[in-house]
Parts: C-alpha cells; structure tokens; sequence
C-alpha cells in the first residue's frame, strides 16, 4: 500500500511557510502573478517604464517590471486611480523619501513616491481607466 509510506512524515519545511505567508499577508510580499503591475495593467507598465527612462531614472524604470499592486490609494476620488506598490505606512514615508513627476501621456498626473530606490506609491490622476 503506496500510500502508507507518507504516513507519520511531518510536514516540509516548504508546506509550513506557505502556511505562515497566508497568516499574514503584510509580511514579506510574494510577486505573484495577480499583483504584478505589468499583468494586472500592461498599459499602464509600459507608460511608466516610458515616462521614467524619458525623466532619466534608469534604476528606477528597471523596477518597473517587478512592481506589485499591494492595494489601491482608497480616497475614494473618481479621479485617481492611485495604488501602493509597497505596504502603506503608518504615517509619513520617512527618511530617503521623494517624489519623482514624470510626463504621462495622458492629461493628467504621474507621480512617483519613492523610498530610497524603491517605488512605493504611484500616483495616477485624471487618467482613462487603467489598463
Ligand atoms: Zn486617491
């Protein structure tokens, strides 16, 4: 009986950090396929990566690629479609912080929070739906 030989063997240590992935989700972000920036709204990824090669932000435009949509801005505003693509903060950005304004082709903004090198809020005004 083949299905025997499993009996009493503990779980892998790879089964029990996926368990603890799923408890709490603020930990360490997983880019997985649903929040990937460039799956979600190709458009969007493309634009951007243009936009900041163009602003000459080489390091931050290779980011583009790899940015995840952790949750959107939550105002509420029709016109923004502002999304986090780091967990929000507890207050201000802190320390390393600044805002990138690049030229989107669209008539409204494009505006990058970004924490070190890393970007960690994008903010999407006055623009068509995402896509
Ligand atoms: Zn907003």
């Amino acid at each position: 009986m083949t299905h025997d030989d499993s009996h009493g063997v503990p779980p892998s240590p790879r089964a029990r950090r996926e368990a603890d992935d799923g408890r709490d989700a603020t930990n360490r972000l997983r880019p997985t396929a649903q929040r990937l920036l460039r799956d979600r709204w190709p458009a969007l990824t493309g634009e951007l990566r243009t936009a900041l090669t163009a602003e000459r932000e080489p390091a931050l435009a290779r980011q583009v690629d790899e940015l995840v949509v952790v949750q959107p801005c939550g105002c509420g505003d029709g016109f923004c479609q502002s999304f986090y693509t780091a967990p929000r903060p507890n207050g201000p950005w802190g320390p390393g912080h600044r805002n990138v304004e690049l030229d989107p082709p669209w008539r409204g903004l494009l505006i990058l929070d970004v924490v070190g090198d890393r970007i960690v809020y994008v903010e999407v005004l006055n623009r068509p739906p995402l896509t």
